[in-house]
C-alpha cells in the first residue's frame, strides 16, 4: 500500500535488520526496541490490522513466532516473551506486525550488537 512504511521495508524500499523471510511473512529487528531482541513479524500483503488478517495467514504468523521467539530466547538467554499485537490508538503503524518481547532483562544493548548476536 502506499506510503506505508512495512510494506516499503518488506520491498526492500527502506532497510532493516531482517532475521527471518519465507513467501509470507518477514521478521525484522524493531528500530526502537523496548527490550533486547524486539522483534516484528511483519506479513508481505498488507493488512491494516489484526481483525483484517485471513486465518491462513495468522495461523502462520503464530506458527513462526513460536519457532522464531525459542530461537532469539536461546540466543539472549532468556527464559520467557510476550506476543504483543496493538490495535486502534495503541497502533502505531497501519500495516499488521506482531511484537515479539524477550524477557531480556532491563539492560539494553545497541540494536546492531542484538542483531550480530542474532544472526551469528
Ligand atoms: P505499533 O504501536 O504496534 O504499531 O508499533 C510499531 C512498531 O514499529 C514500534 O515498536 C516502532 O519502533 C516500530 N518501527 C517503526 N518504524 C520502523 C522501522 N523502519 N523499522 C523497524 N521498526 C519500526
Ligand atoms: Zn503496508
Amino acid at each position: 500500500m502506499e506510503g506505508c512504511i512495512f510494506c516499503k521495508i518488506v520491498n526492500g524500499e527502506i532497510p532493516s535488520k531482517q532475521l527471518y523471510e519465507d513467501d509470507f511473512i518477514i521478521a525484522i529487528m524493531d528500530i526502537n526496541p523496548r527490550c533486547d531482541g524486539h522483534t516484528l513479524i511483519i506479513p508481505k500483503e498488507h493488512f491494516e490490522d489484526y481483525t483484517k488478517l485471513d486465518e491462513t495467514t495468522f495461523e502462520h504468523i503464530m506458527l513462526k513466532a513460536e519457532l522464531l521467539a525459542k530461537s532469539i530466547c536461546e540466543k539472549l538467554d532468556c527464559e520467557g516473551y510476550s506476543l504483543v499485537i496493538n490495535y486502534g490508538s495503541l497502533q502505531d503503524v497501519k500495516h499488521f506486525h506482531l511484537h515479539i518481547l524477550p524477557d531480556s532483562g532491563k539492560k539494553l544493548h545497541e540494536v546492531d550488537a542484538v542483531y550480530d548476536k542474532l544472526t551469528k
